[in-house]
């Protein structure tokens, strides 16, 4: 077998007194710290902390008024050694090259976690969907498709939804490439419609992975679902969708927010109503029948489970201390900060890290993938059975990771999925 060739060893990055809110910095020291339990060569190290392939383009972008605008976007692969390169696309205001290496990096410890035969990538454009039209959406997402042409397709890189973007997205993404190619390629993405081989299930699937880790938690700690109050950050695709499986569970949801604030009522909120009314108005906030409250209220509430799931650094040293949640179910990618992690341990809140807790949507994206090379679609309760069970199964390895070194489960996850990543990497060799 080959060997990495050695390199000098890399001081391990001590936490600054000050919190670092760069996601890039975060995931190498989650990196770091894994890598330590591992032993790991300080090569492979190297190899593994940064992404393999960055991409940046410009979007050229024709308004509705007539007048040009030009956006800004990534695509970034962070790890190919299990397979094609994996992730979602996010549309954002903020987003950052640095964020986008950052959720790449996510994806290969998350795929690895589910131990799916993926790698790692994840792509964004800075812009505010918000304030764009649907035809100038899908101009600047054709035109984004065009530039990045040379990263993606089944066997490459296969993008999804993410913050901001759903199956239409995905849609005029298949169409693009496929008009490019001469042929209809259904698996160069997913969280595509129904229509033109998406799969059933993938809508609810990242929500449904979520519930089904928190069930498997909530066993560990002898805590009941049923009954058990939750606050939910965020109700985008993760957080309205948990919202309706949670109360499909017999749990509580008492507060729920968006990016304009939050409402709550103890007796708890019915998930259908507030996406009719979240639909209407474009915020949770209002909503008939609940109290307002703040994001930063939601988050130090006292609940049962509190499920971050909208962006990065919402539980940092600034608030964790008052979080009174028993469980923190991490939805979104990159919610707590290495510090706030440390403090939660601490404190005996048990958190279900990222990489494990939101890894059904991609577990459903592999399956909707595996439909699409096939031509053969299952139905949806197979896609729910087999998503429970990976899920199921990717906790339990984790819980006996975590429980081997006497970790949280945020060490847990990482240590099964750098040592996935870093065997298929040693097992390879270096090339040439
Ligand atoms: N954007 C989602 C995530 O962060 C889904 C990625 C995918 O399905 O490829 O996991």
């Amino acid at each position: 077998m080959a060997s990495i060739p050695k390199a000098a060893p890399q001081p391990i990055p001590r936490i600054a007194p000050r919190e670092d809110l760069n996601p890039l910095r975060i995931a190498q020291i989650q990196f770091d710290i894994a890598a330590e339990y591992l032993k790991l060569d300080p090569g492979i190290r190297q190899i593994l902390r940064t992404p393999k392939r960055v991409l940046e383009v410009s979007v050229p972008t024709k308004m509705d008024n007539g007048q040009i605008k030009v956006f800004t976007g990534y695509r970034v692969q962070h790890n190919v050694s299990r397979g094609p390169a994996k992730g979602g696309l996010r549309y954002h205001p903020n987003v950052t090259l640095d964020e986008v290496k950052a959720l790449a990096t996510w994806m290969t410890w998350k795929t690895a976690t589910v131990n799916i035969p993926y790698g790692g990538g994840k792509g964004g454009v800075i812009c505010d969907p918000k304030r764009m039209t649907k035809s100038e959406l899908e101009r600047m997402t054709r035109r984004y498709t065009s530039e990045i042409l040379p990263l993606i397709g089944p066997e490459q890189d296969i993008p999804a939804p993410d913050v901001y973007t759903d199956a239409q997205t995905m849609a005029w993404i298949m169409d693009t490439y496929s008009m490019t190619k001469g042929y209809s390629a259904l698996g160069v993405v997913t969280g595509k419609p129904l229509s033109i081989g998406g799969s059933e299930g993938r809508t609810e699937a990242t929500a449904r992975g979520c519930v089904v880790a928190t069930e498997e938690a909530c066993k560990t700690k002898k805590m009941s679902l049923r009954g058990a109050t939750v606050a939910i950050q965020g109700f985008g695709n993760v957080g309205s969708l948990a919202a309706r499986l949670f109360t499909e569970k017999k749990a509580r949801v008492v507060a729920i927010s968006d990016s304009r604030g939050g409402v709550f009522n103890s007796r708890g909120i019915d998930p259908l109503k507030a996406m009719r009314y979240k639909e209407r108005s474009g915020t949770v906030v209002g909503m008939p029948g609940t109290s307002r409250i703040s994001n930063d209220d939601l988050l130090t509430m006292k609940c049962d489970i509190l499920v971050p799931a909208a962006l990065e650094n919402v539980i940092t040293l600034n608030n964790v201390e008052q979080i009174k949640a028993k469980m923190v179910v991490e939805g979104a990618n990159g919610p707590t900060t290495p510090h706030a992690d440390e403090v939660l341990a601490r404190k005996g809140i048990l958190l279900l890290p990222d990489i494990l807790a939101n890894a059904g949507g991609v577990t459903v994206s592999y399956f909707e993938w595996v439909q699409d090379l096939q031509s053969f679609f299952w139905s949806e309760a197979e896609v729910n059975t087999k998503l429970e069970s990976v899920m199921r199964r990717a906790f339990q390895q984790v819980h006996d990771m975590a429980r081997k070194h006497r970790a949280h489960l945020r060490t847990g996850a990482y240590v099964l999925a750098v040592g996935r990543v870093a065997d298929a990497t040693l097992v390879r060799g270096l090339f040439p």
